[in-house]
């Protein structure tokens, strides 16, 4: 069996009567990382700080590496459940240097330093050791805040929005090298976000959580090919939504006869959700009838947009890379490549 680094079971907690958490339920084995990922307000925050200790839960239990540190007769403080945490940002104590920020939590022993040399190195930070927080740009400060984090060998990392109050430039070299350090200690962590393209980009598994509920949990190709619903769907990516009647393993729909995948539905009428990059365009001939309506170039990718089919309606917006090599107007053939989901 996988160790498991946390379990969590029935978690649910509530301000002023309002229920934030709903019976949240997950595992994650130890070594893994995971991004929870959700809209402003679903209840992140909340359920990372109760992982933390920050915040008491009404009900349920949390086991972090097999112990219980919350439950219905137990409540284990913040210091004691190993854990490290990253704030959005502010994480570090103003009046100590780098060495001693990161030092804090280390026993007082010869091998101290040597370790914060070691977490140093880790996040590519060697030769600040006797820096001032207040010396540090927002993104070196956030990677003291991981080193400081990481330096105890904790069995839990808690990263809370750790990218937010950084510039978009910085964030894609600071990800990176993020996820080198937790993957290098070996190091089992949750980082909350609302950013899809950060979650998708660092974690190995995320959950996806909308209204205090966790809706889904799985590796990001299935959250992305497989949504549990339309509303994850829509807030993954890009989708093309049209109507479809299901035909026993095919569904009919403008874009013609398509496989999709899972089992039959219940019903007969249906939503099929197709993902921008599952078309091709090629000849009138060799596909369902489309005409190009509009064109967007972005540089590494362009949209196209078109009309297909008798219904004015029906319409799909393509990505496709590079510039486009079709424009306004022109008469195409659309194919959809792989099984469409059906809602
Ligand atoms: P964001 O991405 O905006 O930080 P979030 O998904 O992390 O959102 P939470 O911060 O967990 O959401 O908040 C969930 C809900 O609980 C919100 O409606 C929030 O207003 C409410 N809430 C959070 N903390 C408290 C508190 N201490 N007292 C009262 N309500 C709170």
């Amino acid at each position: 069996m996988t160790a498991l680094a946390l379990s969590i079971k029935n978690l649910s907690k509530s301000f002023d009567g309002v229920n934030v958490l709903e019976n949240v339920a997950f595992d994650l084995p130890k070594g893994k990382m995971l991004a929870i990922l959700g809209p402003s307000g679903c209840g992140k925050t909340t359920l990372l700080r109760s992982i933390a200790g920050f915040e008491t839960p009404n009900s349920g239990s949390i086991e972090i590496s097999g112990k219980e540190v919350f439950g219905e007769r137990k409540y284990l403080s913040s210091e004691k459940r190993r854990i490290g945490y990253v704030p959005q940002e502010g994480a570090l104590f103003p009046h100590l240097t780098v060495a001693q920020n990161i030092a804090f939590g280390l026993p007082r022993n010869s091998k101290r330093n040597d370790r914060v040399l070691e977490m140093l190195e880790l996040v590519g930070m060697e030769g600040f050791e006797k820096r001032m927080p207040h010396e540090l740009s927002g993104g070196q400060q956030q990677r003291i805040a991981l080193a400081r984090a990481l330096a105890p060998d904790p069995a839990l990392i808690l990263l809370d929005e750790p990218f937010s109050a950084l510039d978009t430039g910085l964030r894609a070299k600071l990800r990176e090298d993020i996820k080198y350090a937790l993957e290098k200690s070996n190091a089992t962590s949750i980082m909350v976000t609302h950013d899809q393209e950060e979650a998708f980009s660092m974690a190995e598994i995320i959950a996806v959580m909308r209204d205090g509920k966790l809706i889904q949990i799985a590796e990001p190709d299935d959250i992305y090919t497989n949504p549990k619903d339309l509303n994850v769907a829509t807030f993954v990516g890009e989708t093309v939504l049209l109507d479809g009647y299901v035909k026993g393993d095919y569904v009919d729909c403008p874009l013609g006869t398509l496989s999709y995948q899972g089992n039959s539905p219940e019903k007969d009428k249906v939503t099929v959700m197709i993902r921008p990059e599952q078309f091709t365009i090629g000849a009138v001939e060799n596909g369902i009838k489309a005409q190009v309506a509009k064109t967007t170039y972005f540089g590494h990718d362009s949209l196209i947009q078109m009309h297909f089919g008798q219904n004015e309606n029906s319409f799909a917006s393509i990505r496709v890379l590079g510039k486009p090599k079709v424009k306004k107007g022109d008469m195409v053939g659309l194919q959809v490549e792989g099984d469409v989901v059906i809602y």
